[in-house]
């Protein structure tokens, strides 16, 4: 089968969720059935102790529409999405939680979003959650500043949830632990019609959520390097060289001020007894050292090739 044959990939990420698996899948298929949607799922195993994958192989026993690969070992949700994404064969691609906490109901509404009204990603937003409020208030706080710093408009930019165009999941290089941020990325890779969808969400049914308090710290030094890559990954030297410029100009300046001082006598005090001629001194050596980096950016930019390569045991 060729590419965008099918109307609907469903991609799951999972970590220890077997007990869910059986579930969601029945309420997928019922949800496909109904819409006659030609459809495949895609789990992907992100290295489950637990028997996930065996539950995995006994689906596509029973469905051939099933697919799955396994990781060797956890890589987070980020490379397993990845995974998926590179995998997937539908004209919309829908990624959700395994875990039951996003309503496979939601389906037939995101679809005609993205066919209908050609939208290039719907992102899922909780607008009821059913999490303890320990998750909620920061992820408040999270999605204000990932609003403020990228100018993207979305309430909910981790819910698992989203739809996406074929080629937005083709184009979109997702690394580290960038889920979050998968639509910041999209924007940055050039797709713009990037809207939201008010979803179900439920409490989790099985099991136990794989992300710790952790998560809002990573999640925040993400959403600083997102957005100094997004921006200056492919021109690190624009960020660091402006900076380095600005310093090393400044010592440069009170260097020359403090000789053009000394040297017409308007100032009777000791260069060295000077609080400035430290500051100058301070300035050139760290504008140097921001153009050193700079230029070292530059040059890992140039020879890296990035992509992702994950160890996966066995595909389906
Ligand atoms: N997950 C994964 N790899 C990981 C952690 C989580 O594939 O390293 C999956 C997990 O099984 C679930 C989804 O990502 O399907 C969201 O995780 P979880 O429900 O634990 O997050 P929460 O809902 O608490 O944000
Ligand atoms: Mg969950």
């Amino acid at each position: 089968m060729s590419v965008k044959e099918l109307d609907i990939s469903v991609v799951i990420p999972l970590l220890n969720e077997a007990e869910s698996l059986p579930e969601l899948h029945a309420w997928l298929v019922r949800i496909m059935q109904q819409n006659a949607y030609t459809y495949e799922i895609i789990f992907v195993d992100d290295g489950s102790t637990d028997n996930s994958w065996e539950v995995i192989k006994a689906l596509k026993a029973e469905n051939p529409a099933v697919r799955g690969a396994s990781f060797l070992r956890n890589y987070g949700k980020s490379a397993a999405l990845a995974i998926g994404f590179e995998r997937a064969r539908g004209r919309v691609v829908i990624t959700m939680d395994a875990d039951l906490q996003d309503s496979p109901d939601e389906i037939p509404e995101l679809y005609q979003l993205i066919v209908v009204e050609n939208y290039d990603l719907i992102s899922g937003w909780k607008k009821k959650r059913y999490d303890p409020l320990s998750k909620t208030i920061p992820t408040r706080l999270f999605n204000s500043a990932t609003r403020l710093l990228t100018g993207i408009k979305l309430h909910d930019f981790n819910c698992g949830l989203k739809a996406y165009k074929h080629k937005v999941v083709k184009n979109v290089e997702l690394y580290g632990e960038m889920h979050r941020y998968i639509p910041v990325l999209a924007k940055w890779s050039g797709f713009k019609k990037i809207g939201e969808k008010v979803v179900q969400h439920r409490a989790r049914q099985y099991g136990v959520t794989k992300f710790g308090l952790e998560r809002f710290v990573n999640g925040f030094l993400d959403l600083l390097s997102v957005t100094f890559i997004t921006r200056f990954r492919k021109k690190p030297m624009h960020f660091f060289g402006l900076l380095g410029t600005l310093s090393f100009l400044a010592g440069f300046g009170i260097t020359l001020w403090l000789g053009l001082e000394k040297h017409f006598g308007l100032n009777t005090r000791e260069v060295v007894e000077q609080p400035l001629f430290y500051l100058s001194i301070a300035a050139l050596i760290i504008g140097t050292q921001l153009f050193l980096a700079g230029f070292l950016a530059e040059m890992v930019v140039i020879h890296t090739n990035r992509r992702n390569e994950y160890k996966i045991e066995e595909q389906i």
